[in-house]
Formats: structure tokens, sequence, C-alpha cells
């Protein structure tokens, strides 16, 4: 027994040791993308599950690393927020996204919405609200062409800085969206006092609509949720028309997802958005 033990215990160090190893390489190389400009936004429609009109668009980061190919956020963005290089890495984001609404102006496709994610620990160690209104002004773009999707996780704390900032970011007139409702630990009570505009159902209720009837209680009771505060409820994920339908059924009326368009570069993007004008 005190054999396996020991054993057990340097196979755990050992594991340890390679994810932290492993971490650390994913640090730096994110580190040299970020400077070396290899990152880049891709762009994710939003539209009406009624008629499919384009109601805006969701911006995600995308790595593609020269040898790993396309590392996923859910694995860098963790690190990122670990070692600290996430303010910068939001901030890149939020900076080119801004550039790209410009650009697709000026290249005839005015107006259009983003939604930009920004993580939660930004909102305490950084001053995001003065951020996107230096963006917003240097590029030339109201407010409203700007949503900002955030976790739960931020809404937790009702006082101090990354309140004061949401109570800022809604005055200046940028929308507020709650990223993963739901999944979260959080009470529900900050709805009432925060300035939210929109919940996003996760994909994680979506994904077994017609075949859990778990999941479609609790989808339905977000959405009421959304109904009853009066905000936009957005779901993730739609990948079928039957579960198209069922959100519809069940009151909500906007969504993303593989059915109607997968995450896309600008180029592919403003293709897109071109060939529905016709
Ligand atoms: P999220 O904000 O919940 O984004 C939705 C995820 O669902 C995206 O994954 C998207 O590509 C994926 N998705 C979209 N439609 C479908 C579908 O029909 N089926 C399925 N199975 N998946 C779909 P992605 O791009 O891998 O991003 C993962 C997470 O990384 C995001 O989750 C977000 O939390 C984070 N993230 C992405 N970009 C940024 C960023 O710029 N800043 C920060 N802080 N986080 C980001
Ligand atoms: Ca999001
Ligand atoms: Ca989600
Ligand atoms: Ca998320």
């Amino acid at each position: 027994a005190k054999q396996a033990g020991r054993n057990c215990s340097r196979y755990f160090l050992a594991s340890m040791n390679q994810s932290l190893d492993e971490r650390l390489n994913l640090e730096s190389e994110l580190r040299q993308a970020l400077s070396a400009g290899q990152l880049q936004l891709h762009f994710q429609p939003k539209l009406a599950l009624a008629d499919a009109r384009v109601l805006g668009m969701e911006v995600l980061l995308r790595w593609p690393h020269p040898v790993r190919g396309w590392v996923p956020p859910d694995r860098f963005i963790p690190v990122a927020e670990e070692c600290g290089l996430i303010n910068a890495l939001d901030a890149w984001v939020l900076e080119a996204a801004c550039r790209q609404l410009r650009d697709w102006a000026e290249a005839g496709l005015p107006g259009l919405q983003l939604s930009v994610n920004v993580s939660a620990l930004r909102f305490v160690q950084d001053d995001v609200a003065a951020h996107v209104q230096q963006q917003l002004q240097r590029h030339g773009l109201q407010a409203s062409q700007l949503t900002l999707e955030i976790t739960e996780r931020l809404m937790l704390d009702e006082r101090g800085r990354p309140h004061e900032q949401l109570l800022a970011l809604d005055a200046m007139g940028v929308r507020l969206s709650v990223d993963d409702f739901g999944t979260g630990y959080s009470s529900l009570s900050y709805l009432k006092r925060l300035p939210v505009s929109e919940i996003k159902l996760d994909k994680s209720f979506v994904r077994d609509l017609d075949s859990d009837p778990d999941d479609r209680a609790l989808a339905s009771a977000v959405i009421s949720i959304g109904q009853a505060l009066d905000l936009s409820v957005v779901a993730e994920g739609v990948e079928t028309e039957a579960q198209r339908e069922t959100l519809l059924r069940l009151g909500c009326r906007i969504g993303q997802g593989w059915l109607f368009g997968r995450p896309m570069d600008a180029q592919a993007m403003a293709q897109w958005l071109r060939s529905r004008e016709r």
C-alpha cells in the first residue's frame, strides 16, 4: 500500500509538473503571438430566430499557432487570466474590433452591432469604461453599436470598481450582456440592480433541448426570467432547425449557432453580410 501510495504521488507530481510546464509554454507563446500580431478576430452572426434577420455579431478570439494549430480560447483564456495577460489581450480585442467596425463602415457596411467578450477580471484590474470610450471616439463609432459580454462572476461583487464601470458604460450607451447565464453560482438579484440589457442562454442548455426535459425546463426558466425583466435573451449554440423551433416556442427570439453561421474571419463575414443584402 505504501509503495502504491508513493507511485501514486510521484505520478501525480509528474503530471502536475507537466501541466505547469505546458502552462508556462502556452503563456510565453501567447505573449509572443500577441506582440507579433498573430491573433485574429472571428465573427459569428446573431440573428432573429423567426426570420433570420441579422442583428449583430459576436467577436471570438482566434489563435492560429504555427505548431499546435488553432488553440481554442477555452484553453488559452484561463492561462491569460492566471498570468495577468488578460488585460492586454482583451484590450487588443476591443481595439481590433472597433477598428474592424470602422473599416466595414468605410467599405459600405455601416451601423453594424458588435458583441465583445470581456473577462470579469479585467473589470477588477483595469479601467474598461475609459478604454471603451477612447476606442469609440478614436474610431468614430456610436456606443450603441457595442455590447460587452460579461460572465456572472463579475455580478457577484456589487460594489467597487467593476460595479462603477458597469454604470459608466451604461451611461455611455454601451449595452451589457450576461454571458453563460445560469451556469454560474450567482444569485439573480444583481439583475435588478445592474444595467444589464441582455442575457445569453448557454449552449449547454440548448444542446439537448429536444431530448432532455430538464434542459428544456431550465431553458424555459431562463427565457421567462428574461421576459419578466424585459431583457433580450440570446440562445447560444443553435445547431438544428428543431432547436430553433423549440426556442421560438419557449419565447426566445434571438440566437446564434452553426445553423445560421459559424464564426468566420472578417473577410468571410463581410461577404456573408453582402450576400444577404440582396
Ligand atoms: P462564449 O462566449 O460562450 O462563446 C460561445 C462559444 O460557442 C464559442 O466558442 C463559439 O465558437 C461556440 N459556438 C458558436 N456556435 C456554436 C454551435 O452552434 N455549436 C457549438 N457546439 N458551439 C458553438 P469559442 O470561440 O471556442 O470560445 C470559447 C470561449 O472563449 C467563449 O465562450 C468565451 O468565453 C471565450 N472567449 C472567446 N473570445 C474571447 C475574448 O476575446 N475575450 C475573452 N475574455 N474571452 C473570449
Ligand atoms: Ca460570449
Ligand atoms: Ca457560453
Ligand atoms: Ca463564456
